[in-house]
């Protein structure tokens, strides 16, 4: 098939890629001329786990191109994909469309023959409908379905769980529509659930989900804030919770708040959506508050264990959403480090891939290191805010060696209290038993 993926981003890259693994013929197209002049020259725009590799067999066999032309790339489609950003509104917090409306508007004026466009980046309901008007308008006679196909990668396992999904979504009106994509999903048929629904019901779907998701994360982070106070163990506890089949084990584990370009801007967006339809969606709103009022607490347990110190020096590891990935959008790390910078602070920062994406929004305000031992360092505090699989091997006898004092904010729960504790430390961590 050939498929041109419009935006070239954490979704558009992967499932590009992905989508000529496959054995598509993939166009990626981005209005961005550096990032495209990037991929052209055969080096990679993000971090992803096993995406490299893909990259480079389906770019050199001639599988995956890229463009910044429209003209170039949609004539021939059989699918459109659009994966542009839905970032949100700075004052409503609703899901900007401008980066939809504009792809639209122009894709319309090249299309030829039948083609689907399928709307993959994360819109609010109704939509898919806005997409089909829009390219009426602009070209009265194309033959096109509209279809709402959402994604669900975690980024960090994109490429995993391009092959490996959970699920396949298609909210699809037509029965066209449905046979060019049971056609391209044709290898995943016998390994996940393909469900059709209406254009509607998906656009939901992936609304709903991530709230939920979100709502979860906040619900075992506060249960741990309760473990702390009655003597239970937040990893007891979630793991007789999880055992029950209605709960599910994943997504119960402690954090500092949960973040990424997704979470957050997907509860405000549903919240905003709620609000729009007069349909009180309060469990969303609270949690959107509980998890900035998480972090506020997250900084104040770090600045506590330094308050006695003038101009105190902060280790922090990770500044990444999460660990496998450079995405710093939204990053609760880089909310606690921002909160902190506002208190007479020195911040000593290293993330094994997230420094670039970190430099660009931090400048100047905190001294980036190369190594996790060269930003402990003469520290005060260690606070470890990012999961990187790196900080889980650091020694926490060397790490005392090169402290100022032996104080840390463990907000991955990483280290292992008991050891910790027996080496002199004060540690602080999420929901366990110390
Ligand atoms: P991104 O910012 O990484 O990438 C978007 C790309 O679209 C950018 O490269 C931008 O230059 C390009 N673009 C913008 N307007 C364009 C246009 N008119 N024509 C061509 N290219 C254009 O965003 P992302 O993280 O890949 O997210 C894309 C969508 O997928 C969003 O709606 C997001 O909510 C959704 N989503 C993201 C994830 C995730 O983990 N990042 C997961 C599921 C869904």
């Amino acid at each position: 098939m050939k498929v041109t993926v419009i935006g070239t981003g954490y979704v558009g890259l992967p499932t590009g890629v992905g989508l000529a693994e496959l054995g598509n013929d993939v166009i990626c197209l981005d209005i961005d001329n550096d990032k495209i002049e990037t991929l052209k020259s055969g080096k990679l725009t993000i971090f992803e786990e096993g995406l490299e590799e893909l990259f480079y067999k389906n770019t050199e066999n001639g599988k995956v191109t890229f463009s910044t032309s429209f003209e170039e790339s949609i004539p021939q489609a059989d699918l459109v994909i659009l994966a542009v950003g839905t970032p949100p509104n700075p004052i409503t917090k609703e899901a900007d469309m401008k980066y939809i409306k504009a792809a639209a508007e122009e894709l319309a004026h090249h299309l030829q023959g039948y083609t689907v466009i399928a709307v993959k980046s994360t819109v609010p309901v109704n939509t898919g409908t806005a997409v089909e008007g829009i390219i009426r308008k602009e070209n009265p006679s194309a033959d096109f379905d509209v279809i709402s196909l959402p994604e669900f990668l975690r980024e960090g396992f994109a490429v995993h769980d391009f092959f490996n999904p959970d699920r396949i979504i298609v909210g699809a009106n037509t029965e066209k529509a449905r046979a060019l994509i049971a056609e391209l999903y044709a290898p995943f048929k016998d390994k996940c659930t393909i469900l059709y629904v209406s254009r509607q019901s998906s656009e939901t779907i992936k609304y709903a989900s991530n709230a939920f998701l979100a709502m979860k994360i906040q619900y075992i982070n506060e249960m741990a804030d309760f473990c702390e106070t009655s003597g239970a163990d937040i990893y007891e506890v979630a793991k007789g919770m999880g055992l029950d089949s209605r709960i599910g084990a994943k997504f119960l584990v402690p954090g500092p708040g949960y973040g990424g370009f997704c979470f957050p801007k997907d509860t405000n967006a549903m919240a905003y959506m709620g609000k729009f339809n007069g349909v009180d969606l309060s469990l969303i709103e609270t949690t959107i508050k509980s998890n900035e009022r998480r972090k506020i607490n997250m900084a104040k347990r770090i600045l506590d264990m330094v308050e006695d110190i003038k101009n105190p020096t902060i280790a922090v590891l990770g500044s990444a959403f999460k660990g496998g990935t450079d995405d710093c959008r939204e990053s609760p790390a880089l909310q606690i480090i921002q909160i902190l910078l506002a208190h007479d602070v020195n911040i000593r920062l290293y993330d094994p891939k997230a420094m670039e994406n970190t430099k660009l929004l931090l400048k100047d305000a905190v001294t980036y290191c190369k190594s996790a031992y060269e930003a402990i360092g003469g520290a005060d505090v260690l606070a470890v805010l990012t999961d990187w699989q790196e900080f889980k091997n650091l020694e926490l006898a060397k790490i005392k060696q090169l402290m100022a004092r032996p104080q840390i904010a463990d907000y991955r729960n990483i280290f292992d209290c008991k050891k910790a504790k027996a080496l002199g430390f004060e540690i602080k961590s999420l929901g366990r038993r110390l």
